[in-house]
């Protein structure tokens, strides 16, 4: 069993010819709501997998959190896993422009108002051999709780740890497999090329690091040293995403079907490329069966 402990949000996006500047209006075309939040993203992929999934999210009292829970039913996931909570739903709003490239805001009242001794409520119900899934969106405190939680009960960890917060490298010594992009191994302090950096945030404390590198693909580093999987050149639409189908195929592969991590980051790699050849979040993710092809 996998639970994914995160974030659900509505997405709003829209498509920019350019990037606003600062004071200047651009006109677009109609918005497009999809279900968001890189927890409730990562827990569908993960789902779609084969995997058995948990996920639990806080979503307001509003009609958005209502949105919310009736896509997740929709998707298996049940709603007896959402906790309702005084603070708005958390939304994202997102600008795609013409190259597919992605500027979010998002807000994490919702997110942030899961207590520390819920997080690790939530994990004391797993046991030795589930996986824990977390990203970056509940607070520091109720995150280290969760991971602390997991270690104590012999629950192997993922820690995608996006949006960055002050703190989060102390948790790497709690995590087995920590998985992110280039901005956030930087603002982690791993500099340098892409192979330096997965060495440097093993150093500090993570089991197994995999740094996504958008178009040029991933590197792995574990025990046997570091090593790049190249990504499929393909036609990139909309990138929102890529990362989140990532994240849950590369969990399922190494968690759930035991492969090999380079296996694992290539199949990883070939789901998020299917990904960024579609518009929209959880609507671009590939399907049950697409993914069943590259496990
Ligand atoms: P994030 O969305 O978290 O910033 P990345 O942009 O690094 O993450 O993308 C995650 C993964 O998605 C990459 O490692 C790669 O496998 C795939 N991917 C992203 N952009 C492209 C692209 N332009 N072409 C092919 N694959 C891509």
């Amino acid at each position: 069993m996998f639970l994914v402990l995160g974030n659900a949000t509505v997405d709003e996006s829209m498509t920019v010819e350019a990037w606003p500047s600062p004071g200047q209006t651009v006109v677009v075309g109609p918005p497009r709501r999809d279900l968001g939040g890189k927890g409730a993203n990562q827990a569908l992929v993960l789902g779609r997998t084969g995997a058995p999934v948990r996920f639990v999210a806080a979503i307001g009292r509003d009609a958005e959190g209502d949105w919310i829970a009736a896509r997740l039913a929709a998707e298996g996931l049940p709603e007896s896993d959402l906790l309702r909570v005084e603070a708005a739903t958390d939304r994202s709003m997102i600008f795609v422009n013409g190259a597919g490239e992605n500027a979010i805001a998002s807000t994490t009242a919702a997110a942030c108002s899961i207590e520390p001794a819920m997080a690790a409520a939530c994990v004391a119900r797993l046991g030795p051999g589930d996986g824990l899934l977390m990203q970056g969106n509940l607070t520091l405190a109720a995150t280290r709780a969760a991971f602390a939680a997991a270690r104590q009960t012999g629950v192997r960890t993922v820690f995608n740890p996006s949006p960055v917060q002050p703190g989060f490298a102390d948790l790497f010594a709690l995590v087995d497999l920590l998985v992110l992009n280039e901005g956030e191994a930087a603002a982690f302090g791993g500099a340098g090329a892409p192979e330096e950096a997965a060495q440097a945030l093993r150093r500090a404390g993570a089991g197994t690091v995999v740094l996504t590198l958008g178009g040029r693909g991933a590197v792995l580093a574990d025990d046997a040293g570091a090593d790049h999987v190249p990504a499929r050149p393909v036609p990139v639409v909309d990138t929102t995403g890529a990362g989140d189908t990532f994240m849950g195929v590369l969990a399922a592969a190494v968690l759930h079907r035991g492969l090999p991590l380079r296996a694992a980051v290539a199949a990883a790699g070939a789901a998020a490329a299917l990904t960024v050849q579609r518009q929209g979040t959880v609507s671009a993710f590939p399907s049950g069966e697409e993914i069943a092809g590259l496990l």
